[in-house]
């Protein structure tokens, strides 16, 4: 049985609660481009920051890199992008639909009652034709082909260029890698699904250069530490799972490949957020033949000197934000009253906001007091200070937002110098002296769940 689909309800509230916007939606909208809303800049960020943290700064043998978008045309005839990174296009000239041919068992058709494309009697598709997924520009004031220039579509080719100026500069020695995190363009046929598939997205890739004949070892280790990054992230264990490429995926190049796939429920079921890949010496080899410039490592110690072997993690975080979405969506009845609520479980490390600061009433000084908290916890944290409305739906609109923390001042607070904390997960609510509350909340954000439980097990 398919999980049930919640894509709908979450492109609706990731609109209302700002998540996620459609691109220039006063124009109409551009297919398949999104713009990140407050919430949503804040969620990217912290997962950004996450993979940035795990991948370089808790390491001493990656190096961060931020290359440019644009970057030399003869970099995309070397990578192979100008003549292969094509997709088969078939367009149907009866609904005039236009779909991926390898992807025929993914697509509707336009017609109703939806199909799959070639499904219907009246269904009249093309043979396939290639089409190249590259955006095209042009550099200079002159628009010839001597001018043409591509926005890049992965971030990889920026890691091999800079292979040796990124070993030399910061004195690594092989087996190290090179982390960027940076937008990538590629102009799909069908695109969708939200944020799943889009022609501008952003990549958070790893290029791990290793000495031939180890690198059947380093692929197992990057394989089974992405897989633990993505449970950390507190996907659900049964939502995550391994596609292997059999022979007809896998690119000529690549000695295997896996992806880390999650359940999305619905019929888009399990798909790709990230590909680990071994690319043997495929790229470092044809830039070093495109570029006339050796990109060998020297072993010194060894006295020798090859082109390494490379292990790529390939992660997307506009799908991973998706998928954390999907993973943290929960409808609930809420024990003693009517009306239910919609929440984000989202892990507290990556919810946008921390803390919902709130004044039970507006009088008695609550408002002041609940203020000064607020703004002592956002010199560490984001706090949202909220005094509008009745107190459930207060927590109600931190809830939909993923917020783990309600802090309420009500009127014992000013007598005791405290304050209640809610648990989002569990509902569970302690008091706190106003001074306790910041090292309370960050003994929280180091736990990994939202529970009054969870807080106090790590230490508070
Ligand atoms: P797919 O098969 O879904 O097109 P891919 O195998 O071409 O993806 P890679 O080139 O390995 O993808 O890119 C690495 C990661 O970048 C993917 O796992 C995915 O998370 C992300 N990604 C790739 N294309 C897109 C896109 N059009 N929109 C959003 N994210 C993308």
């Amino acid at each position: 049985m398919p999980r049930p689909d919640v894509m709908d309800k979450l492109v609706s509230l990731a609109k209302r609660r700002g998540f996620v916007f459609q691109s220039s939606e006063i124009y109409g909208g551009l297919g398949s481009v999104w713009d990140y809303g407050p919430l949503g800049v804040e969620l990217k960020r912290n997962l950004q920051e996450r993979w940035w943290h795990a991948m370089v700064r808790s390491r001493d043998d990656i190096e961060g890199l931020d290359s440019a978008i644009l970057m030399h045309p003869r970099v995309w005839e070397a990578s192979g992008h100008v003549a292969g990174f094509m997709d088969p296009l078939v367009d149907c000239k009866a609904c005039k639909g236009r779909f991926r041919a390898d992807k025929l068992a993914d697509a509707q058709c336009l017609r109703k009652p939806s199909k799959h494309p070639g499904d219907h009697a009246e269904c009249q598709l093309t043979e396939p034709r290639l089409f190249n997924l590259m955006f095209k520009t042009h550099i200079g004031p002159v628009e010839d082909s001597a001018s043409v220039i591509y926005l890049r579509p992965e971030t990889a080719q920026g890691s091999y260029v800079n292979f040796l100026n990124v070993q030399q500069a910061s004195r690594q020695k092989v087996p190290f890698g090179i982390a960027q995190i940076g937008k990538a363009f590629r102009n799909e046929i069908t695109p969708g699904n939200f944020i799943f598939r889009t022609r501008e997205f952003e990549q958070m890739e790893m290029q791990f250069f290793v000495e031939p004949g180890t690198d059947a070892e380093w692929f197992e280790r990057w394989k089974a530490a992405r897989m633990e990054w993505h449970r950390a992230l507190g996907l659900a264990d049964d939502r995550l799972h391994f596609h292997q490429h059999g022979p007809t995926e896998l690119a000529h190049y690549a000695r295997a490949a896996f992806d880390i796939e999650f359940d999305f429920g619905g019929s888009l079921g399990f798909q790709e957020l990230e590909g680990i890949h071994n690319r043997g010496d495929y790229d470092l080899g044809r830039h070093q033949e495109f570029s006339g410039k050796r990109l060998e490592y020297v072993d010194q110690a060894a006295n020798r000197r090859y082109v390494p072997t490379v292990i790529e993690t390939a992660c997307g975080p506009n799908r991973t934000l998706l998928a954390l979405l999907v993973n943290a969506y929960r409808e609930e009845a809420v024990p003693g009253e009517e009306e239910g609520r919609t929440v984000l479980r989202l892990h507290p490390a990556l919810a946008p906001i921390k803390a919902g600061v709130f004044p039970l009433t507006k009088k008695d000084g609550q408002p002041e007091m609940a203020e000064r908290i607020a703004a002592d916890l956002r010199r560490t944290f984001p706090v949202f200070y909220d005094d509008a409305g009745a107190i459930g739906r207060r927590y109600r609109r931190q809830d939909e937002a993923g917020t783990p923390f309600g802090i309420t001042v009500d009127g014992d607070s000013a007598k005791h110098d405290d304050a209640t904390i809610r648990f989002r997960d569990d509902l569970k609510q302690i008091r706190v002296g106003t001074t306790r509350l910041a090292e309370t909340i960050a003994a929280f954000l180091r736990s990994d769940r939202a529970t009054a439980d969870s807080t106090l097990a790590a230490g508070a």
